[in-house]
């Protein structure tokens, strides 16, 4: 007998990371970033006029795209913002990967990509990483129907040369390259001044990590002013108001405030050095992160044992199941103080 659900788009959708409401945790599960955002976006919802909401937001969220604008020193033909990266990964997947030919990306990367992939029907390989969990550009040289690759790389932490990310661009002219730099702001060197020389890549970011925005959820993209119209066309054909005022104006100050960016950043790019070193002198190891977390393994740990054992002591991390990322946790990079208080937990554990 027939059924409906012969017709339904059924999909394994992506688990996103715990978010508990208990306030005695250390939550270091999804990368969020452990200062708030800006005191100039504060200040800018005090300042929001209330009246605003009576009005549909300009479609092509102009606040937020001069804002952009003006920070990047980039057109603004050449800026797309969505509701936060996922959902212009989402579009971008949608845009740009409409071949019958397989779109390739890591094996060992971000979840969502191969959700997406399954829902809009693409074709794709994931391709295996270097046993030190390097991309191997070579790799990204085969005919494909399209390329995502985020850099640094997620769960692994672990930066791209700019010149590898060139090499990949430069060929696959018959692509779109899309590079997730939701990371980027880290230490990593970005993919940005290559938009000048190809016209097939597309740098997406996100304010969620660096800018402390994770509630607010706002992402942005670049590309040549032809593909950023043709994701702004899907876009339109879906839904032409996704970025309301208010987070417009909450993105627009935190892009205004470059001191307050810049020394969140520093501050976490300094603990990530402390904590990767005491995390080593424990024995553990793991690629070195040029992000807001590490990856990391113990040779006399079972990684799903101590995810739970930390859990059940109030510190939640992130366990990605599975023969390739089965033996590692990654942990976020919060104050020092909820470092200090991991390394102390570890410190017991080991001893047991
Ligand atoms: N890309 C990567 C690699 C990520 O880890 C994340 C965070 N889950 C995102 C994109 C999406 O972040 P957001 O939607 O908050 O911008």
């Amino acid at each position: 007998m027939s059924s409906w659900k012969e017709n339904v788009r059924s999909v394994e959708p992506y688990t996103p990371g715990e978010q508990p409401q208990r306030k005695d945790i250390i939550k270091l599960n999804t990368n969020e970033n452990p200062y708030p955002p800006s005191p100039a976006v504060e200040e800018a919802l005090r300042a929001f006029d209330v009246g605003r909401l009576r009005k549909y937001p300009t479609p092509d969220a102009a606040e937020l795209v001069s804002a952009l604008s003006e920070v990047y020193g980039l057109p603004k033909e050449q800026i797309y913002v969505g509701v936060g990266s996922d959902d212009v990964l989402a579009m971008s997947f949608l845009t740009f990967f409409n071949s019958k030919k397989p779109i390739l990306f890591p094996d060992v990367t971000y979840s969502f990509y191969d959700v997406w992939a399954d829902l809009f029907k693409i074709p794709y390989e994931r391709l295996p990483l270097a046993s030190d969990w390097s991309v191997l550009p070579g790799d990204y040289l085969r005919e494909n129907g399209g390329v995502v690759i985020p850099n640094p790389n997620a769960p692994t932490g672990k930066l791209l040369p700019l010149s590898d990310i060139e090499k990949i661009v430069a060929g696959n002219p018959a692509s779109v390259v899309i590079i997730d730099e939701a990371y980027i702001d880290f230490g990593g060197e970005s993919a940005l001044p290559l938009l000048s020389k190809y016209e097939n890549l597309l740098v997406v970011r996100t304010m969620s990590k660096s800018r402390s925005l994770a509630g607010s959820r706002i992402g942005f993209a670049f590309g040549n002013p032809d593909l950023i119209k043709y994701l702004w066309d899907v876009r339109n054909s879906f839904n032409s108001y996704t970025m309301d005022s208010v987070t417009q104006a909450v993105g627009a100050a935190s892009l205004r405030d470059r001191a307050y960016f810049e020394d969140t950043c520093s501050r976490i790019m300094k603990t990530r050095e402390r904590f990767s070193a005491e995390m080593k002198a424990l024995g553990f190891t793991f690629p070195e992160s040029a992000a807001n977390f590490i990856f990391a393994s113990h040779p006399e740990i079972d990684a799903a044992k101590l995810f739970s054992d930390l859990k059940e002591a109030g510190i939640f991390v992130r366990y990605f199941p599975g023969p390739r990322t089965g033996q590692s946790l990654r942990i976020t990079i919060g104050t020092d103080e909820e470092m200090d208080r991991l390394i102390a937990f570890l410190k017991e554990y080991l001893k047991k």
